[in-house]
């Protein structure tokens, strides 16, 4: 027993390094990691780009503060605005905090246009973090539960339901943003349909709401474009990220577009270490390389390939109920909970992961090629089969 508190229920394997798409444990043990520690190391392990560009800063300068001008913040803002078509960025530490930007900026939008108690629009199976105020925003209730009084200034409807959110903006006048995930990663990998992205920028467009959209797991390439909503068809008011931008450095970013670029002055939020100059060299060597190296667009090529070789591997399979995602971010859903797969795909030397209780979810990283690819599939097929 450790001196840890107990929060995680960990599996039984401590890795000393990684390479690409492998990692190794202490007994030197080889794992193709199909989960990029949550959708963090896109562009694999130990990925040179960022480690050199972590070793140059790290013999300069960790931190200054953000009382004086930082050179990479201001290229990082530059380099992610550029990608987005946003205007303005807020650097931060995680995506909990990212998402804390956003409901400080969406409710200090309301307060500035007459509205005392200013609400989000949220969804079933959402998550958006573990403070209070993003938890409270989570559909979840077992993330919830034992931590109220939640946070109040949250209404919510089921994702893909654009008349469940009609119905909210007829009747409630306090409403000033939608925070929604274009994909849902911890709900088990549910994909929002364009035309219910697209109904809620109209929606949006016509009651003054800001659309802001949580980007932390599906932003940063993974999703086949840089941004999930770059291949939705819409322009949101705030985008928020974090997970893969660092690549397994710390950072996260609020980018915001139009009237919601300008809502933030001078003292209105902050953070220490919030874009300092080493999380910013991280991402700014993160962003340059996912454009450099079309990664995105390869994480279009690799899904296709990757989904392709499991619905061929699984045909006829009565334990699949359907395989569903965007990119390099797949979700297999089973005909019951699967928890168990995990630690069978461990002993196979196969990092995954299983969310929602019943769905396989697969966010390998971008860089894996066609043969790793495979080895994921095969490997996949022969658990999934095997399971009853
Ligand atoms: C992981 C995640 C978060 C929270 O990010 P942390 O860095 O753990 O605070 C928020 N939103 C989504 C969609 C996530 O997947």
């Amino acid at each position: 027993m450790s001196s840890l508190m107990q929060t995680y229920g960990r599996l039984p394997v401590t890795f000393s390094h990684g390479e690409g798409a492998y990692l190794f444990d202490t007994e030197g043990r080889r794992y193709l990691d199909a989960l990029s520690g949550i959708s963090v190391t896109n562009l694999g392990h130990a990925h040179p780009a960022v480690t050199e560009a972590i070793q140059q800063q790290a013999g300069r300068l960790l931190h200054t503060s953000n009382l004086y001008h930082i050179a990479a913040q201001e290229a990082l803002a530059d380099a992610l605005t550029s990608v987005s078509g946003m205007e303005t960025a807020f650097f931060c530490n995680s995506g909990a905090e990212a998402n804390e930007a956003a409901i400080k900026l969406a409710r200090l939008y309301g307060h500035q246009r007459g509205v005392d108690k200013p609400t989000v629009i949220v969804f079933e199976n959402a998550f958006h973090g573990r403070t209070l105020a993003t938890l409270s925003a989570t559909g979840n209730r077992k993330i919830q539960a034992g931590f109220e009084p939640l946070v109040t200034g949250f209404t919510r409807a089921p994702l893909n339901d654009l008349a469940a959110v009609q119905q909210i903006a007829a009747n409630n006048p306090d409403v000033v943003a939608v925070l929604v995930e274009p994909i849902q990663g911890e709900g088990g990998i549910r994909v929002a349909e364009q035309t219910f992205m697209q109904g809620l920028r109209e929606l949006c467009d016509a009651h003054g709401w800001l659309l802001m959209l949580d980007e932390v797991q599906c932003g940063n390439g993974r999703a086949g474009h840089y941004f999930a909503c770059q291949g939705m068809g819409v322009v949101p008011d705030v985008i928020t990220t974090a997970k893969g931008l660092g690549n397994g450095v710390p950072i996260g970013a609020c980018l915001a577009h139009g009237p919601a670029a300008r809502v933030f002055k001078g003292g209105h939020h902050g953070s220490t270490y919030g874009g300092n100059p080493l999380a910013c060299a991280a991402g700014l060597a993160v962003v340059n390389t996912i454009i450099k190296e079309g990664l995105a667009e390869r994480a279009t090529a690799a899904g296709a390939h990757l989904r392709q070789q499991l619905a061929d591997g699984l045909q006829g399979c009565a334990n699949l109920v359907e395989l569903r995602g965007r990119g390099l971010m797949i979700g297999v859903q089973l005909h019951r909970d699967c928890g168990e797969l995990v630690g069978q795909a461990l002993a196979a030397g196969l990092l995954i992961n299983v969310t929602a209780g019943n769905t396989i979810r697969l966010l390998p990283p971008l860089i894996c090629s066609d043969a790793e690819l495979d080895e994921l599939a095969a490997g996949l097929i022969t658990l999934i089969r095997g399971f009853d």
